[in-house]
């Protein structure tokens, strides 16, 4: 396994770390900027708010795409300046917008966002800059819009962007981002077609724009049989379309937000067996910190067991796919057996693999889970019975290993 010896030798003083590799999420990155040259990228700080992390996407040009104000304040003291933090979310109450007043560019999620804004704005006598987050009349399934917790319908905000009822508010762009873990370059293609048209419609309502973020979509592969969308006709069809674009908004910045894509799959959860048992003919290997270490390899199961085959949309980033994540024994040569892999938690619920095939592990092995760069420790309940939250360590470029508190 990759980075074996690093893991063994972190492993000696802890029972259940994550590890971030800094060389995948630089070849992320690249990739990125490749793909899609001419558009601005933000990292969006939820996936992984990890400052070692934070501080690699920011150093190689990333702006930030923030959820709370939390993660606006996380980018303001990592060098960023508002115009390259987007803070967008739903649900933003006025103690989020003063605390994040002037630190970054507000998404508003509603026109009662729009209304709380102004109202600020004009006790302060400010005229300010605002990006409407549209809930579009189409969907990464095609034309037609769907009923949604995010943004502002189309045809409404078109109008609020026809006769801005707002005097302190200026509509200075346009956000949309309506799925996560597309894996479909043709289906990412017409969605960004799709958002390029409806920004061409706000350019002319407004007398033009200066941003379009068109969100994310961009996913990764989880399961054996996932194929990672083709970034070279994705790259092709993207530059086109943005070369239309550019026929009416020359000047429009184009935005591209992503989380998964780049630290996804940078990321390993690594858990020590603790115990090993066997009741009435099962095998239960006990591991340190499970569910309320990686929470997503437990959902899994949960899932399943509630939905069957039948899982469809609404379940990113908690639930991807039956099997989204692969354990890989650090261990070689022993004889195969059939294992349950549970955690030490008091709930039959932290079960991260059911009857799967292992080499004959023992208490001390150590057992790596793939996927673990982002949705991990931020999804994770951390503090449920009191353990101890496991250390995050990121493995530099250079070889170092860093972890949270350097
Ligand atoms: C969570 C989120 C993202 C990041 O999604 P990924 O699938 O991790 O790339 C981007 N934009 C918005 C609005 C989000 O809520």
């Amino acid at each position: 396994m990759k980075n074996e010896t690093i893991i063994r030798q972190c492993a000696q003083t802890r029972d259940s770390f994550y590890l971030y590799d800094e060389a995948v999420i630089a070849r992320q990155i690249t990739r990125l900027k490749r793909t899609f040259p001419g558009a601005e990228l933000l990292y969006s700080i939820k996936c992984n708010p990890n400052p070692h992390v934070l501080n690699c996407l920011f150093r190689k040009g990333f702006g930030a795409d923030a959820a709370s104000e939390r993660e606006v304040e996380m980018a303001c003291q990592a060098g960023l300046t508002p115009g390259g933090i987007q803070y967008s979310a739903p649900g933003k109450g006025d103690r989020d917008l003063l605390a994040a007043w002037g630190k970054a560019t507000f998404i508003a999620d509603s026109v009662g966002e729009m209304h709380r804004i102004q109202t600020i704005a004009q006790k302060k006598g400010q005229t300010v800059s605002v990006g409407l987050r549209v809930n579009p009349n189409f969907t990464f399934a095609g034309e037609g819009g769907i009923p949604s917790k995010f943004g502002i319908d189309a045809g409404e905000a078109l109008a609020l962007a026809k006769e801005n009822p707002f005097p302190n508010l200026r509509i200075a762009g346009i956000h949309v981002h309506v799925k996560s873990q597309e894996l479909r370059e043709n289906v990412l293609s017409a969605y960004h077609k799709n958002v390029f048209r409806l920004a061409e419609k706000f350019a002319g309502l407004l007398g033009g724009l200066d941003f379009v973020n068109l969100g994310s979509g961009l996913g990764i592969p989880y399961g054996v049989n996932d194929r990672e969308p083709d970034l070279t006709a994705l790259g092709t069809t993207f530059a086109e379309h943005l070369a239309a674009f550019r026929q009416t908004c020359p000047k429009t910045r184009v935005i591209l937000e992503t989380g998964r894509f780049p630290v996804g799959q940078s990321g390993l959860y690594i858990t020590r067996v603790i115990d090993r048992k066997t009741s009435r003919g099962k095998t239960f290997l006990i591991l340190h910190n499970t569910l309320n270490g990686f929470l997503r390899p437990s959902l899994v199961n949960l899932v399943m067991k509630y939905a069957g085959t039948e899982h469809s949309a609404g379940t990113e980033p908690l639930f991807t796919s039956p099997d989204a994540f692969r354990f890989l024994p650090l261990k070689e040569g022993e004889p195969c057996e059939r294992v349950t892999l549970v955690g030490n938690l008091c709930t039959a619920a932290d079960v991260m693999a059911e009857d799967i095939l292992l080499p004959r592990l023992e208490p001390g092995d150590l057992i790596a889970v793939t996927n673990a760069g982002s949705y991990g420790t931020a999804l994770s309940p951390m503090q449920f019975s009191m353990q101890d939250a496991p250390d995050e360590l990121f493995l530099t470029c250079a070889g170092e290993v860093l972890t949270n508190r350097e």
